[in-house]
């Protein structure tokens, strides 16, 4: 498990991180969620070493600030921008990196060919990687990350640039990753992390603003339930005050129509809802309930970013 406690990062004058905590458990797909600047690469640079922070990384039992080595041992990173020699081969650039992971001779060669293999980079291992396409290069990338066979592999927006059939390769690859590793990725897209993610982190403005699987933080920002009424006749609000799990009503009149927007907590009312109306003699034109979506809750993080940044 890595334990993230606490981190607190300035830039200069920016608090980039605030007061970030999680747990990443082994063998779960992990995804960091945010907008652009939410502080995502920050906390991955912190949590793989690269960058110091206030706060705490365990990383099974080992303190990432005060034994670094052996809790880098278990990470395998690769950074939003990968340091890809360009000149080196990918078999070159990849021994290098066994190397410097303290792989000598066959057991960096037997690595390197692994690392290579699991990422379908074994046909281009002879080419300079700056003449690889974007993808190839990103497969490098990730092969650097998992050589040494790290239990934890964090990928800093791997599909970022990319076009669309590389983006389906990278995510494809990222899939058979899981199967050894725990996988921590971060990414601004939401389509992206509901794809490939068991669990989220959803992070703003250098906080966290919910964890969880996707119901839970669907349920924990608060993104509510509702149910939409339009009835011809026969009631008013207060025919549904009294049911319980209903957190709200109120009522639009549209002629000789009714609609009624309900918000509800976790109970689905529809039912009760229909035979007061029945009961009172209306007639039910409209009766649907609206579940929320992380689609909806990732928006309106969004937008409020915008709004408060149109106040500075
Ligand atoms: P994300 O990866 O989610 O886009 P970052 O972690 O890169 O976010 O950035 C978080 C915040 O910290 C942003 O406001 C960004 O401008 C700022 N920031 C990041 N790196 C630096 C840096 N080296 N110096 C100053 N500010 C930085
Ligand atoms: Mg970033």
């Amino acid at each position: 498990m890595i334990r993230v406690s606490s981190l607190r990062k300035k830039y200069g004058d920016i608090t980039a991180v605030k007061d970030v905590s999680f747990d990443i458990e082994k063998g779960r797909v992990y995804g960091l969620l945010g907008p652009n600047g939410a502080g995502k690469s920050t906390v991955m640079n912190i949590m793989t070493g690269v960058l110091d922070a206030e706060g705490e990384v365990n990383v099974d039992g080992i303190d990432l600030f005060d034994d670094p080595r052996a809790a880098k041992a278990k990470i395998g990173y690769l950074p939003e921008v990968p340091p890809v020699y360009g000149e080196l081969t990918a078999v070159e650039y990849l021994t290098f990196i066994a190397h410097a992971k303290g792989l000598r001779g066959e057991r960096a060669e037997s690595a390197v060919a692994e690392a290579m293999e699991r990422t379908g980079l074994s046909e281009v291992g002879g080419r300079v990687i700056r003449n690889l396409s974007k993808g190839y290069t990103q497969r490098v990338g990730i092969a650097g990350a998992i050589i040494g066979e790290p239990e934890y592999v964090i990928l800093d927006e791997p599909t970022v640039g990319l076009d669309p059939i590389q983006i389906r390769e990278i995510r494809e690859l990222i899939r058979d990753l899981a199967d050894e590793h725990t996988v921590i990725l971060s990414s601004h897209i939401l389509a992206e992390v509901q794809l490939l993610c068991d669990e989220l982190i959803v992070i703003n403005r250098g906080r966290i603003a919910a964890s969880g699987t996707k119901e839970e933080v669907v349920r924990a920002l608060g993104g509510e339930r509702r149910i939409e009424l339009t009835v011809r006749g026969g009631v008013s609000t207060d025919d549904f005050r009294d049911i319980a799990g209903i957190t709200s009503v109120s009522v639009d009149g549209r002629g000789t129509h009714n609609h009624f927007t309900f918000t509800v907590a976790e109970r689905d009312v529809r039912e009760e809802i229909a035979l007061r109306v029945t009961k009172r003699g209306g007639v039910i034109r409209e009766l649907y309930m609206h579940e929320p979506t992380l689609e909806d809750i990732f928006v309106r993080i969004i937008t409020s970013e915008e709004e408060n940044d149109g106040n500075i």
